[in-house]
Protein backbone atom coordinates (compact mmCIF):
# COMPACT_ATOMS: atom_id res chain seq x y z
CA UNK A 1 0.00 0.00 0.00
CA UNK A 2 1.19 3.70 -0.41
CA UNK A 3 2.28 5.44 2.14
CA UNK A 4 0.81 8.55 0.25
CA UNK A 5 -2.69 8.90 -0.35
CA UNK A 6 -3.88 8.99 -4.08
CA UNK A 7 -5.32 12.47 -4.30
CA UNK A 8 -5.75 12.59 -7.97
CA UNK A 9 -6.87 10.84 -10.95
CA UNK A 10 -5.39 8.51 -13.84
CA UNK A 11 -7.28 9.65 -16.73
CA UNK A 12 -8.02 7.49 -19.82
CA UNK A 13 -5.50 7.60 -22.30
CA UNK A 14 -7.46 5.82 -24.82
CA UNK A 15 -8.14 8.84 -26.92
CA UNK A 16 -4.68 9.29 -27.79
CA UNK A 17 -3.72 6.13 -28.48
CA UNK A 18 -3.57 6.32 -31.87
CA UNK A 19 -1.05 9.29 -31.83
CA UNK A 20 -0.55 10.90 -35.53
CA UNK A 21 2.94 10.39 -35.85
CA UNK A 22 2.72 6.51 -36.58
CA UNK A 23 3.95 6.29 -33.25
CA UNK A 24 1.50 5.19 -30.68
CA UNK A 25 0.84 7.58 -28.12
CA UNK A 26 2.98 10.51 -29.71
CA UNK A 27 1.07 13.15 -31.29
CA UNK A 28 2.19 16.08 -33.45
CA UNK A 29 1.34 19.85 -34.37
CA UNK A 30 2.49 22.52 -36.64
CA UNK A 31 2.65 25.63 -36.24
CA UNK A 32 1.86 28.50 -38.99
CA UNK A 33 4.67 30.55 -38.39
CA UNK A 34 8.43 28.73 -38.24
CA UNK A 35 10.03 28.27 -34.99
CA UNK A 36 11.69 25.75 -32.56
CA UNK A 37 10.25 22.12 -32.29
CA UNK A 38 9.51 21.66 -28.60
CA UNK A 39 8.68 18.38 -27.33
CA UNK A 40 6.76 17.45 -23.48
CA UNK A 41 6.70 14.64 -22.62
CA UNK A 42 4.91 12.72 -19.23
CA UNK A 43 4.96 9.36 -17.85
CA UNK A 44 9.00 8.24 -18.16
CA UNK A 45 7.60 6.85 -15.25
CA UNK A 46 4.90 4.91 -15.57
CA UNK A 47 3.27 6.37 -12.00
CA UNK A 48 4.12 9.76 -12.39
CA UNK A 49 0.36 10.82 -13.45
CA UNK A 50 1.21 14.81 -13.02
CA UNK A 51 2.54 14.96 -16.69
CA UNK A 52 -0.13 13.08 -18.30
CA UNK A 53 -2.99 14.76 -16.73
CA UNK A 54 -1.06 18.02 -18.32
CA UNK A 55 -0.64 16.76 -21.89
CA UNK A 56 -4.58 15.37 -21.73
CA UNK A 57 -5.33 19.10 -20.97
CA UNK A 58 -3.33 20.27 -23.60
CA UNK A 59 -4.34 17.50 -26.07
CA UNK A 60 -8.32 18.32 -25.27
CA UNK A 61 -7.25 21.94 -25.91
CA UNK A 62 -5.20 21.22 -29.17
CA UNK A 63 -8.43 19.01 -30.22
CA UNK A 64 -10.66 21.85 -29.15
CA UNK A 65 -9.77 24.73 -31.11
CA UNK A 66 -6.42 26.10 -29.66
CA UNK A 67 -3.79 25.84 -31.96
CA UNK A 68 0.26 25.80 -32.38
CA UNK A 69 1.27 29.61 -33.49
CA UNK A 70 4.72 28.84 -33.79
CA UNK A 71 7.07 25.93 -34.32
CA UNK A 72 6.45 22.43 -34.11
CA UNK A 73 4.92 20.93 -30.63
CA UNK A 74 5.33 17.03 -30.21
CA UNK A 75 3.72 15.58 -27.00
CA UNK A 76 4.71 12.09 -25.69
CA UNK A 77 3.27 9.52 -23.55
CA UNK A 78 6.61 7.76 -23.27
CA UNK A 79 6.05 4.31 -20.92
CA UNK A 80 2.08 3.83 -21.31
CA UNK A 81 2.36 -0.03 -20.60
CA UNK A 82 4.14 1.40 -17.12
CA UNK A 83 1.21 3.49 -16.35
CA UNK A 84 -1.74 1.37 -17.64
CA UNK A 85 -0.22 -1.12 -14.66
CA UNK A 86 -1.07 1.21 -12.30
CA UNK A 87 -2.61 -0.73 -9.57
CA UNK A 88 -3.61 1.30 -6.52
CA UNK A 89 -2.39 -1.62 -4.25
CA UNK A 90 1.27 -1.42 -5.17
CA UNK A 91 1.51 2.29 -7.07
CA UNK A 92 5.07 2.38 -7.10
CA UNK A 93 5.17 -0.95 -9.10
CA UNK A 94 4.05 0.64 -12.23
CA UNK A 95 7.08 2.98 -12.14
CA UNK A 96 8.78 0.63 -14.87
CA UNK A 97 7.91 -2.80 -16.53
CA UNK A 98 11.84 -4.04 -16.59
CA UNK A 99 13.89 -1.11 -15.69
CA UNK A 100 13.95 2.50 -15.60
CA UNK A 101 13.21 4.10 -18.66
CA UNK A 102 15.51 7.22 -17.21
CA UNK A 103 18.66 5.23 -17.67
CA UNK A 104 18.81 4.02 -21.26
CA UNK A 105 19.53 7.50 -23.33
CA UNK A 106 23.12 6.76 -24.25
CA UNK A 107 23.90 5.76 -27.75
CA UNK A 108 26.18 2.58 -25.96
CA UNK A 109 22.84 1.79 -24.46
CA UNK A 110 20.16 2.05 -27.21
CA UNK A 111 22.68 0.68 -30.06
CA UNK A 112 23.34 -1.95 -27.82
CA UNK A 113 21.99 -5.77 -27.68
CA UNK A 114 20.04 -5.62 -24.69
CA UNK A 115 16.52 -5.63 -24.82
CA UNK A 116 13.66 -4.64 -22.19
CA UNK A 117 10.16 -3.49 -22.84
CA UNK A 118 11.33 -0.11 -21.72
CA UNK A 119 14.39 -0.90 -24.32
CA UNK A 120 11.88 -1.19 -27.03
CA UNK A 121 9.72 2.25 -26.39
CA UNK A 122 13.09 4.29 -25.95
CA UNK A 123 14.59 3.24 -29.24
CA UNK A 124 10.83 3.69 -30.78
CA UNK A 125 11.14 7.12 -29.24
CA UNK A 126 14.54 7.99 -30.55
CA UNK A 127 13.97 9.56 -33.55
CA UNK A 128 11.44 11.50 -32.54
CA UNK A 129 14.05 12.87 -29.83
CA UNK A 130 16.54 13.41 -32.36
CA UNK A 131 14.43 15.60 -33.85
CA UNK A 132 13.59 17.95 -30.94
CA UNK A 133 14.93 21.16 -30.13
CA UNK A 134 13.88 22.08 -26.61
CA UNK A 135 12.00 19.14 -24.36
CA UNK A 136 10.09 19.77 -21.19
CA UNK A 137 9.96 16.58 -19.20
CA UNK A 138 7.28 16.25 -16.58
CA UNK A 139 8.11 14.32 -13.76
CA UNK A 140 7.13 13.69 -9.78
CA UNK A 141 8.29 12.78 -6.72
CA UNK A 142 8.18 9.93 -4.00
CA UNK A 143 8.22 11.89 -1.50
CA UNK A 144 6.82 15.07 -0.52
CA UNK A 145 8.87 17.82 -1.12
CA UNK A 146 8.48 21.70 -3.11
CA UNK A 147 8.65 21.55 -6.68
CA UNK A 148 11.99 21.16 -8.28
CA UNK A 149 13.53 21.58 -11.91
CA UNK A 150 16.61 19.83 -12.96
CA UNK A 151 18.90 21.50 -15.72
CA UNK A 152 21.45 19.10 -15.82
CA UNK A 153 24.82 20.68 -15.62
CA UNK A 154 25.07 22.89 -18.78
CA UNK A 155 24.41 26.78 -18.81
CA UNK A 156 22.14 26.06 -21.18
CA UNK A 157 20.05 23.87 -19.14
CA UNK A 158 19.77 26.38 -16.59
CA UNK A 159 19.14 29.45 -18.70
CA UNK A 160 16.38 27.17 -19.57
CA UNK A 161 14.77 26.70 -15.97
CA UNK A 162 15.24 30.38 -15.35
CA UNK A 163 13.48 31.23 -18.79
CA UNK A 164 10.69 29.06 -17.67
CA UNK A 165 10.96 30.94 -14.33
CA UNK A 166 9.30 28.04 -12.28
CA UNK A 167 9.81 26.61 -9.48
CA UNK A 168 11.57 28.40 -7.35
CA UNK A 169 14.09 25.45 -6.91
CA UNK A 170 16.73 24.58 -9.88
CA UNK A 171 19.07 21.85 -9.32
CA UNK A 172 22.43 21.66 -10.83
CA UNK A 173 23.35 17.93 -11.49
CA UNK A 174 25.02 16.01 -14.06
CA UNK A 175 22.65 12.53 -13.08
CA UNK A 176 22.77 8.89 -11.78
CA UNK A 177 25.63 6.23 -12.34
CA UNK A 178 23.06 3.69 -13.38
CA UNK A 179 22.52 5.10 -16.40
CA UNK A 180 21.62 8.35 -18.62
CA UNK A 181 18.69 10.53 -18.25
CA UNK A 182 16.31 11.59 -21.08
CA UNK A 183 16.97 14.84 -20.36
CA UNK A 184 20.74 14.45 -20.73
CA UNK A 185 20.40 12.40 -24.13
CA UNK A 186 22.36 13.61 -27.10
CA UNK A 187 22.70 17.08 -28.02
CA UNK A 188 20.22 18.12 -24.56
CA UNK A 189 23.45 17.52 -22.86
CA UNK A 190 26.11 18.66 -24.97
CA UNK A 191 27.13 22.13 -24.36
CA UNK A 192 28.35 22.90 -27.92
CA UNK A 193 24.54 22.48 -29.30
CA UNK A 194 21.35 25.06 -29.01
CA UNK A 195 19.33 22.74 -28.18
CA UNK A 196 18.09 22.13 -24.37
CA UNK A 197 16.14 20.12 -22.19
CA UNK A 198 14.66 20.22 -18.35
CA UNK A 199 13.13 17.74 -16.60
CA UNK A 200 10.53 19.39 -13.85
CA UNK A 201 9.57 17.20 -10.55
CA UNK A 202 6.39 18.77 -9.89
CA UNK A 203 5.65 17.15 -6.23
CA UNK A 204 4.72 14.36 -4.77
CA UNK A 205 3.53 11.57 -7.15
CA UNK A 206 -0.26 11.81 -6.18
CA UNK A 207 -0.24 15.03 -4.28
CA UNK A 208 -3.10 17.25 -4.65
CA UNK A 209 -1.23 19.90 -5.99
CA UNK A 210 1.12 17.77 -8.57
CA UNK A 211 -1.06 18.39 -11.50
CA UNK A 212 -1.52 21.66 -11.38
CA UNK A 213 1.61 22.14 -10.79
CA UNK A 214 2.70 20.33 -14.01
CA UNK A 215 -0.11 22.21 -16.27
CA UNK A 216 1.46 25.47 -15.02
CA UNK A 217 5.15 24.29 -16.05
CA UNK A 218 4.21 23.57 -18.90
CA UNK A 219 2.05 26.44 -19.87
CA UNK A 220 5.14 28.93 -18.95
CA UNK A 221 7.35 26.54 -20.98
CA UNK A 222 4.70 26.81 -23.73
CA UNK A 223 4.91 30.79 -23.29
CA UNK A 224 8.87 30.89 -23.48
CA UNK A 225 8.77 29.44 -26.73
CA UNK A 226 6.02 31.36 -28.36
CA UNK A 227 4.34 28.08 -29.22
CA UNK A 228 0.87 29.03 -28.50
CA UNK A 229 -1.37 32.24 -28.30
CA UNK A 230 0.50 34.70 -25.31
CA UNK A 231 -3.03 35.74 -24.16
CA UNK A 232 -4.48 32.36 -23.60
CA UNK A 233 -1.63 31.32 -22.09
CA UNK A 234 -1.19 34.32 -19.69
CA UNK A 235 -4.98 33.80 -18.39
CA UNK A 236 -3.75 29.91 -17.67
CA UNK A 237 -0.85 30.83 -15.87
CA UNK A 238 -2.59 34.02 -13.85
CA UNK A 239 -0.61 37.03 -12.65
CA UNK A 240 1.43 34.88 -10.22
CA UNK A 241 4.67 36.63 -10.24
CA UNK A 242 7.87 35.30 -10.99
CA UNK A 243 9.57 33.59 -8.20
CA UNK A 244 12.86 33.99 -6.70
CA UNK A 245 14.67 30.89 -7.92
CA UNK A 246 17.45 29.44 -6.14
CA UNK A 247 20.25 26.92 -7.71
CA UNK A 248 20.82 24.26 -5.69
CA UNK A 249 24.36 22.56 -7.14
CA UNK A 250 24.68 19.06 -6.54
CA UNK A 251 28.22 18.34 -4.94
CA UNK A 252 27.73 14.39 -4.06
CA UNK A 253 25.95 11.79 -5.30
CA UNK A 254 24.90 8.93 -2.74
CA UNK A 255 24.76 6.00 -4.72
CA UNK A 256 23.86 2.65 -2.83
CA UNK A 257 26.73 0.10 -2.15
CA UNK A 258 25.75 -2.81 -0.38
CA UNK A 259 22.79 -4.14 0.95
CA UNK A 260 23.80 -3.29 4.06
CA UNK A 261 22.37 0.38 3.95
CA UNK A 262 20.62 2.22 6.80
CA UNK A 263 19.48 5.72 6.60
CA UNK A 264 20.43 7.00 10.46
CA UNK A 265 17.02 8.58 10.37
CA UNK A 266 14.42 9.40 7.31
CA UNK A 267 15.24 12.98 5.69
CA UNK A 268 12.78 15.01 4.01
CA UNK A 269 13.29 16.17 0.90
CA UNK A 270 15.59 19.84 0.06
CA UNK A 271 16.06 19.36 3.75
CA UNK A 272 19.18 21.44 5.23
CA UNK A 273 22.06 19.76 7.55
CA UNK A 274 23.63 22.52 8.78
CA UNK A 275 27.54 20.80 9.90
CA UNK A 276 29.88 19.06 7.58
CA UNK A 277 30.50 15.79 8.72
CA UNK A 278 27.37 15.08 9.73
CA UNK A 279 26.43 11.01 9.82
CA UNK A 280 23.10 10.77 7.58
CA UNK A 281 23.16 6.83 6.25
CA UNK A 282 25.34 3.90 6.89
CA UNK A 283 26.34 1.76 3.88
CA UNK A 284 28.13 -1.92 5.01
CA UNK A 285 31.12 -0.26 7.48
CA UNK A 286 30.98 2.90 5.49
CA UNK A 287 29.50 6.04 7.21
CA UNK A 288 28.13 8.34 4.75
CA UNK A 289 28.56 12.14 6.17
CA UNK A 290 27.46 15.34 4.73
CA UNK A 291 30.25 16.78 2.47
CA UNK A 292 30.19 20.56 3.16
CA UNK A 293 28.32 22.64 6.24
CA UNK A 294 23.95 23.94 4.67
CA UNK A 295 24.29 20.16 2.55
CA UNK A 296 20.71 20.56 0.82
CA UNK A 297 19.45 17.05 0.50
CA UNK A 298 17.73 16.44 -2.63
CA UNK A 299 15.38 13.59 -3.66
CA UNK A 300 16.39 10.96 -0.54
CA UNK A 301 15.04 7.75 -1.33
CA UNK A 302 13.41 6.14 1.99
CA UNK A 303 14.34 2.41 0.48
CA UNK A 304 16.84 2.81 -2.28
CA UNK A 305 18.39 -0.48 -3.94
CA UNK A 306 21.88 -1.31 -4.95
CA UNK A 307 23.43 0.61 -7.23
CA UNK A 308 21.16 2.83 -7.25
CA UNK A 309 21.30 6.90 -5.95
CA UNK A 310 19.92 6.55 -2.50
CA UNK A 311 20.18 11.19 -2.15
CA UNK A 312 21.68 13.81 -3.87
CA UNK A 313 23.51 16.18 -1.46
CA UNK A 314 23.38 19.52 -2.72
CA UNK A 315 25.11 23.34 -2.14
CA UNK A 316 23.10 26.45 -2.69
CA UNK A 317 24.61 28.70 -4.86
ZN1 LIG B 1 10.33 10.49 -12.69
Amino acid sequence: MSEHPIEVGFPSLTRWRAGNTGIPYVWRMDGSEPGPHLCVTALVHGNEVCGAIALNALLNELHGGVSVQRGTLTMVFANVDAYLSFDEKKPYQSRALDEDFNRLWSASTLDGERSSRELVRARELRAIYDNVDHLLDLHSMLEPAPPIALAGDTAKGLALARAVGWPTNILIDSGHVAGKRLRDYAEFGDANSPKSALLIECGQHWERDVASNACHAMWRFLRHFDALDRKWLDDLIGDDATPQQREIEVSQVVTMRSERFAWTRPLAGLEVIAKAGTVIAIDGDDAVRTPHDNAVMVMPVPNPKVGQTAVRIGRCR
